[in-house]
């Protein structure tokens, strides 16, 4: 875990569009793009390949504001801006070891600053100028990078 150089300012409120940076926003396109497995996955019933409109559930990925009255591991409150969740549905789709992190991924999109890996379903995003739209969709392609899967084999 880093060290948490951006801390959230103090009544931060998430922007919306127009007022956001995002690079891109969950389209029609995006959602429809397909997600392989990862190649360390083992096949089972009911994995295979997802789009991103799948993905986008419950279960999924989801996103909510970091909230300030979170107790933190490190006693500190809502140093980030956003709560990325990427749940069982999604988990099959990177690998531990793989050529590049998921949180390594997520932090190269525009517009993400810092990234934090909590446990393994939950990321703590530095990203002040992104909507919750941009965060998803961010994540979306963070999924489609496929240095996030190790090669099938
Ligand atoms: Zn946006």
């Amino acid at each position: 875990m880093g060290l948490f150089s951006r801390r959230r300012e103090p009544g931060w409120q998430p922007p919306s569009p127009p007022h956001c940076t995002c690079a891109r926003h969950l389209d029609e396109e995006l959602r429809r793009t397909v997600v392989p497995v990862g190649g360390g996955i083992d096949g089972t019933d009911g994995v295979g390949p997802a789009s991103i409109d799948d993905l986008l559930s419950p279960g999924g990925l989801s996103v909510q504001v970091n909230r300030p009255d979170d107790r933190r591991l490190d006693g500190s409150t809502a140093t980030f801006h956003w709560d990325l969740g990427v749940y069982d549905d999604a988990r099959m789709h990177y690998d531990d070891g793989a050529e590049l992190e998921l949180d390594a991924a997520l932090s190269a999109q525009p517009g993400v600053e810092e990234v934090a890996w909590m446990d393994r379903e939950v990321f703590y995003v530095s990203a002040p100028t992104l909507c919750a739209d941009g965060v998803l969709a961010a994540a979306a392609l963070a999924l489609l990078d496929d240095r996030v899967r190790l090669p099938e084999g």
